[in-house]
């Protein structure tokens, strides 16, 4: 496999913009594979943050001095930019948020007003708790059915049961673009054509797709998408709903204060315009300003070109890691993005993430907030390794000899 450990961008020049990969840990140089969890956050976004507070700092959209100017049009930039990178079709279409779970608890509350009694949702079950849980708070206030799509043996939806599942009260489909624990890539373009020919409407929750595939709204026609910045070389806080206008314009606040009225008074109020109906209260305009650099940082890569390298790092050390005597890979699907969820012979995930972190390796352990899907694969937990664009082949070396290490001590 070593003709495939190639390189198309220098990723030593990237890997300085990250300060962070040069720590160690427990004394040694830290290998960070948690970047499902979130990824790390190159300087030139770091940088936007500390020019916003220096420089910028003022309450957005309230202004009309030049400080308040400046800090809403960097907003807004960004709002541009998400608009661009997702291929949506107008900028009232894109809402600020906390991040991916405020995304989908905005549809949940407001959306879920409109359902009735009776009416039926369908999920999958390997959605990431932030999938499931809204909608069962939304069960308790209506009488809503939730039916749960299942996975075949490789972690991949099975489209037959998906189509038998709906029926005339099938208002909403809440699908993963990608799987935080399998990687599975779902076929959001195909559930999507089915969903609408059903009268039905989609929401992908695109949170780890957004830094690892080119997505396009449009192309999907996706309904609503919801991504978080923190996952996507941004900075925590902030998140995106993409939804479909003439569903947002349908939609009832879900939060109500300021910026998202048009005039208030205690007859009546009305509501502003899109998309700040929305975006009720002060939005953490710091860190949605600084979100453009990192698609910036994003697109000078493009992200075809991370995906390509990502998936070289997935499949040369899928491939060595089931050489290991014991190794039990959970997602193979062929069409995965770079997550390997596994676990060596019987020993416990929690062991083996505490035997790797003291030789200097960052990996997840748990349930990785999918409990559904762990009880239906009849596990406890897995430890998961994911990729990002500044990981080198020479790191997942260092982990497939520590993954090695361990598995000799633990089985
Ligand atoms: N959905 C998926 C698929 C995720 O992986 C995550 C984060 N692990 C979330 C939702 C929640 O994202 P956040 O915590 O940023 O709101």
């Amino acid at each position: 496999m070593e003709s495939d450990k190639i390189y198309d961008y220098d990723i030593e020049r990237e890997r300085e913009k990250f300060p962070i990969l040069r720590r160690t840990v427990n004394g040694r140089p830290l290998v960070y594979l948690d970047n499902t969890a979130t990824t790390q956050t190159p300087r030139e976004v770091v940088d936007a943050v500390v020019d916003m507070y220096y420089d910028k700092k003022a309450n957005v959209h309230r202004g009309v001095h030049t400080l308040s100017q400046e800090a809403t049009n960097a907003m807004e930039a960004t709002r541009s930019l998400v608009r661009e990178f997702i291929n949506a079709g107008s900028t009232e279409e894109i809402i600020f948020t906390r991040g991916t779970t405020e995304s989908i608890n905005l549809v949940a509350s407001s959306y879920g007003q409109l359902l009735d009694d009776g009416d039926e949702i369908i999920l999958t079950v390997m959605e990431h708790h932030s999938n499931i849980v809204p909608w069962q708070l939304l069960r308790s206030r209506k009488n809503i059915k939730i039916k749960v799509v299942p996975i075949n043996e490789r972690g991949e939806l099975d489209l037959d049961v998906y189509r038998s599942l709906f029926t005339d009260r099938t208002r909403l489909v809440s699908v993963a673009h990608v799987s935080n624990v399998l990687g599975t890539v779902n076929p959001v373009r195909e559930m999507i054509a089915y969903a609408h020919s059903r009268g039905a409407v989609v929401l992908v929750d695109g949170a780890q797709a957004i830094a690892h595939l080119r997505v396009d709204v449009t192309d999907l026609d996706a309904d609503f998408y919801v991504f978080s910045s923190h996952k996507m070389y941004g900075p925590t806080g902030v998140g995106i709903l993409y939804g479909r206008r003439s569903l947002l314009e349908a939609m009832p606040p879900y939060q109500g204060g300021g910026e998202m009225i048009g005039h208030v008074s205690f007859t009546g109020t009305t509501w502003a315009a899109l998309p700040y109906k929305f975006e009720a209260g002060t939005p953490d305009f710091v860190d949605a300003a600084a979100l453009a650099k990192a698609i910036e940082y994003i697109r000078s890569l493009g992200v075809e070109r991370i995906a390509a390298h990502e998936d070289r790092l997935l499949d040369y050390t899928t491939a060595e890691l089931l050489a290991i005597p014991g190794m039990r890979i959970f997602g193979t699907a062929p069409h995965k993005s770079a997550i390997i969820s596994f676990l060596i012979g019987e020993a416990t995930p929690f062991d083996t993430g505490m035997l790797l972190d003291q030789l200097g390796i960052a990996v997840r352990t748990g349930h990785h907030c999918a409990q559904p899907l762990m009880e239906s694969l009849g596990i406890e937990g897995t430890v998961r390794a994911s990729f990002a664009l500044y990981n080198t082949f020479d790191e997942a070396d260092r982990f497939i000899a520590a993954v090695r290490r361990v598995a000799a001590m633990l089985t």
